[in-house]
Formats: structure tokens, sequence, C-alpha cells
């Protein structure tokens, strides 16, 4: 084998071997989304009261539970469930 045409094999190599790595890295990136955006969203409840989709956060979280935007989230299949401020104005009369 000439040099030549082996620095250009090798180059060959690497490149492959990079768009290889690449594409990998880019499918573990969609399926680790897809996975997390799943549970997310099982967690989403929409509240009948204030019309609001919302979630309770992890105890580790500033926030007991967040909020989402109105038609931000689909309502569709969601546990209707009153919302934590919604409860509260409930028990407060
Ligand atoms: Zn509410």
């Amino acid at each position: 084998m000439k040099k030549q045409s082996m620095i250009e094999y090798i180059l060959e190599a690497t490149k492959v071997g990079w768009e290889t790595k690449s594409s990998i890295d880019k499918k573990k990136k969609s399926s680790k989304y897809e996975r997390l955006h799943h549970r997310i969203d099982d967690q989403i409840k929409y509240c009948p009261s204030c019309e609001l989709t919302w979630k309770k956060n992890r105890k580790m979280y500033i926030r007991d539970f967040e909020y989402f935007p109105k038609n931000h989230i689909p309502i569709i299949g969601k546990e209707k469930t009153k919302c934590p401020k919604c409860k509260e104005k409930n028990n407060n009369g």
C-alpha cells in the first residue's frame, strides 16, 4: 500500500466513524426526549375550574406545582383534577 492511499484510508475511516457516532447520538437524544416528554405528559392534569393544565412538581423544585399556558397542551385524555390553587379557594369558602 502506498503512503498516500493509507492516509486517505484513515481519513475515510475516521469520517465514517464520526458520522456513525453523531447519528447514534441523535437517535439517543431524540428517544431520551420522547421518554421524558411522555413521562411529564402523563403527570399533566386539567383543572376544570380555572381551565388550565398543570402538574405537580417533585419536592426538589421550588414550586409545588406549575401551570401551562392555555392551549399549550391538548386537554383530551388528561385527568380532570382541580389545581392546588382552586382547591385552596374551595377550602376557604
Ligand atoms: Zn384551577
